[in-house]
């Protein structure tokens, strides 16, 4: 695309209307597309030309909101899906099938754990978890000849462990094996992975995307940058036979993974965005550089606020200069981290619910990053199937709150919070 800042394209990416026709990105609620020859439907299903035919595979509303994700991370295309779950299914299963094996940074979104240590595995996909700090040579010594993907949140859900993309980057590509990098937290205001070597990126734009709390969703955005061709991936390198025999490294160039991810799982698995929620997120995106700013100026400051308070065991903010991922954040979010903090109360798991009850403005919600503060307490709520040693191996301990800082006035929010304190 063009050269804009990326404010400017979160705003002015993905939809160009022609002369004439609706200034904003209109809403194509239609499964289907209408042709005049059966030629020309032929050629839409070969690929050999650009257009619509049925909603599952592509719309024109998803289609735009699809460009600018991709603008904004980076990359060269990108695929939305139906929620963020998807996207990381579809990601890993575009390139892993039964006896493969993967390596994951330990503290990932409780979901996306469930789904590598326990859904992926019942097929057959084995999943290595690793300290999200081991060095080069502890991860040297997990990788198999199985092994076909790295996987890391930029910011971890909910531990804010920061990762050190460089360092995943350098060691998945010195064995031939891509960098899948979930930078949901971060947004590409904040860090644009693929700059630091990721080779395929996901949100889901349930979160800060959206920003509001409306419509669930998830993106899969291809670099284009990784060599699929280097014999680990033959579902990449040789002929598909369930799409009359295409090669994607052969047929699709750069854009061989995202091409597969929609020809052949999205066809068969389908869990395909809806247009509205894709209208939906495209207005959530129009705003998302300055809802960030927003979100971490406050979140910085309530950090500040916590870690001064005399009722607080401790604050856990990648922003604040006595967090262990203080440097890391400081190299990869240099404009700001997120506006999720967990902090640890004194008197334990009781006095954390007393002080979530007694919060006014902050609501208890099973969500986080989106325009409203809220709370959250982890381990009887989003991480409650992971047993202890599963908790304390994400960064989960009982006192721990996860508060999601909005974009309200900062000081409403520290007069919630300090009237909460005073009555437990
Ligand atoms: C919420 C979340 C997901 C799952 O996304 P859904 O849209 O809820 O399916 C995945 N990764 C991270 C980091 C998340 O916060």
């Amino acid at each position: 695309m063009n050269n804009y800042h990326i404010d400017t394209k979160c705003i002015q990416s993905g939809y160009e209307p022609k002369n004439g026709e609706a200034r904003v990105l209109p809403i194509y609620q239609s499964t289907t597309y209408k042709y005049d020859s059966s030629e020309h439907v032929a050629k839409l299903f070969d690929l050999e030309e650009e257009g619509f035919f049925y909603t599952r595979l592509a719309n024109p509303t998803v289609d735009c909101v699809e460009r600018k994700i991709a603008d904004l991370e980076g990359g060269i295309a990108a695929m939305c899906t139906s929620s963020g779950q998807a996207a990381t299914m579809v990601a890993i299963l575009n390139i892993c099938n039964v006896g493969d094996h993967i390596i994951s940074s330990s503290n990932i979104y409780g979901g996306t754990m469930n789904l590598l240590a326990v859904t992926l595995k019942k097929m057959g996909i084995e999943c290595t978890f690793v300290d999200p700090d081991a060095s080069i040579e502890e991860l040297q010594g997990l990788v198999k000849d199985n092994t076909k993907l790295v996987f890391a949140e930029t910011i971890a859900n909910p531990s804010l462990v920061v990762a050190d993309l460089e360092k995943l980057a350098k060691f998945a590509h010195s064995n031939d094996l891509p960098l899948i990098v979930d930078n949901t937290f971060a947004t590409p205001i904040n860090c644009r992975p693929i700059e630091h070597g990721a080779d395929i990126v996901l949100h889901s734009t349930s979160k800060y995307m959206d920003g509001h709390a409306v419509a669930l969703g998830g993106v899969i955005v291809d670099s284009g940058n990784f060599n699929w061709d280097n014999g680990k991936f033959p579902g990449l390198s040789t002929p598909d036979e369930s799409y009359h025999g295409m090669v994607y490294t052969r047929d699709c160039g750069r854009a061989a993974y995202i091409t597969k991810a929609r020809v052949q799982l999205m066809r068969d698995m389908g869990m395909a965005p809806s247009p509205n929620n894709a209208f939906l997120l495209n207005l959530g995106l129009e705003t998302l550089h300055l809802r960030m700013e927003r979100h971490c100026s406050n979140a910085m400051k309530v950090a500040e606020y916590l870690e001064q308070h005399n009722q607080v065991l401790w604050v856990n903010f990648p922003g604040l200069k006595s967090n262990k991922y203080y440097d890391l954040a400081k190299k990869y979010l240099p404009k700001g981290v997120c506006g999720v903090i967990s902090f640890g109360i004194k008197g334990g798991r009781q006095a954390a619910v007393k002080f979530m009850d007694s919060l006014k403005l902050a609501s208890i919600v099973v969500h986080v990053a989106d325009a409203r503060t809220s709370v959250l307490h982890p381990a009887s709520t989003t991480h409650r199937q992971l047993n202890d040693q599963q908790l304390a191996d994400c960064g989960i301990s009982p006192e721990m709150i996860r508060m999601s800082i909005g974009i309200e006035n900062v000081d409403d929010i520290l007069n919630d919070i300090e009237q909460a304190f005073r009555n437990i």
